[in-house]
């Protein structure tokens, strides 16, 4: 019997604070599948959520999310519910809204560097009180710092609303900007893709959560940047 995709409420409405679902089964060794989960599974730099999970009967935190192909694991600290159960789920949103607040603050400093310098970001980590991102540009002067974070905090300030979309695989690779951040690099049988847009920013597939307006970042400040070698270059970066 085929089993069913997790539905993600956070791919559609990244505030979704807590939510009504069922078990759809309880792994071996202990992992909670839900038929839908606004939790938000470890993936594109993005730290998994926590929160918690209630049931007729129990409640539990929830210490790790994860995918499982289509599906969510959730990892609690406690015996799992029943398969059939009904559960609450209620995330954790002070640490939930601040890797908001840094995932999009990384695209819109990602959107700049590239405006700036036509340079193309490797990678990228968030956690809840500081990120970091790393970039192919050999020469990074303190100049160009300055002037990396000035630009990102004038358009930050701006207040540009950042929208979800998503596009069929062949009208994604239409668009000049996925091409930039590399939306032929995802895999074959990925036919709707999920595009974050900072309207006049930056424009990228991703599987992320992002808050609804740029003003709602704050200011980057760049703490840090070191060589990472072959032109790569990391920037540290906390918000206020
Ligand atoms: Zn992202």
């Amino acid at each position: 019997m085929p089993v069913p995709d997790t539905e993600l409420l956070y791919a559609t409405d990244a505030y979704v604070r807590t939510f009504d679902a069922h078990v759809e089964e309880v792994t071996a060794d202990g992992g909670v599948i839900l038929d839908r989960t606004a939790l938000y599974p470890t993936g594109g730099g993005q730290p998994h959520d926590l929160g918690t999970l209630t049931w007729p009967g129990g409640s539990a935190s929830v210490i790790d999310v994860r995918k499982d192909g289509a599906r969510v694991v959730h990892r609690i600290d406690a015996a799992p519910p029943p398969v059939g159960s009904a559960v609450h789920g209620e995330i954790d949103w002070d640490r939930r809204y601040a890797l908001m607040r840094y995932h999009t603050a990384l695209h819109s400093m990602s959107g700049v560097i590239f405006q700036l310098h036509g340079a193309t970001v490797t990678g990228g980590q968030m956690y809840p009180d500081r990120a970091r991102m790393d970039f192919l540009l050999p020469d990074l002067s303190q100049d160009r710092l300055q002037q990396i974070e000035a630009r990102t905090n004038a358009l930050l300030a701006e207040a540009h609303p950042v929208s979800i979309q998503f596009y069929s695989r062949a009208a994604a690779l239409e668009i000049p900007d996925l091409i930039r951040t590399r939306v032929n690099l995802i895999p074959e049988h990925v036919y709707e893709i999920r595009v974050v847009n900072i309207e006049g920013i930056d424009q990228q597939a991703d599987g992320g959560t992002h808050v609804a307006n740029t003003r709602e970042v704050g200011q980057v400040h760049i703490i840090g940047s070191e060589n990472k070698g072959k032109g790569n270059k990391r920037l540290e970066i906390v918000l206020k």
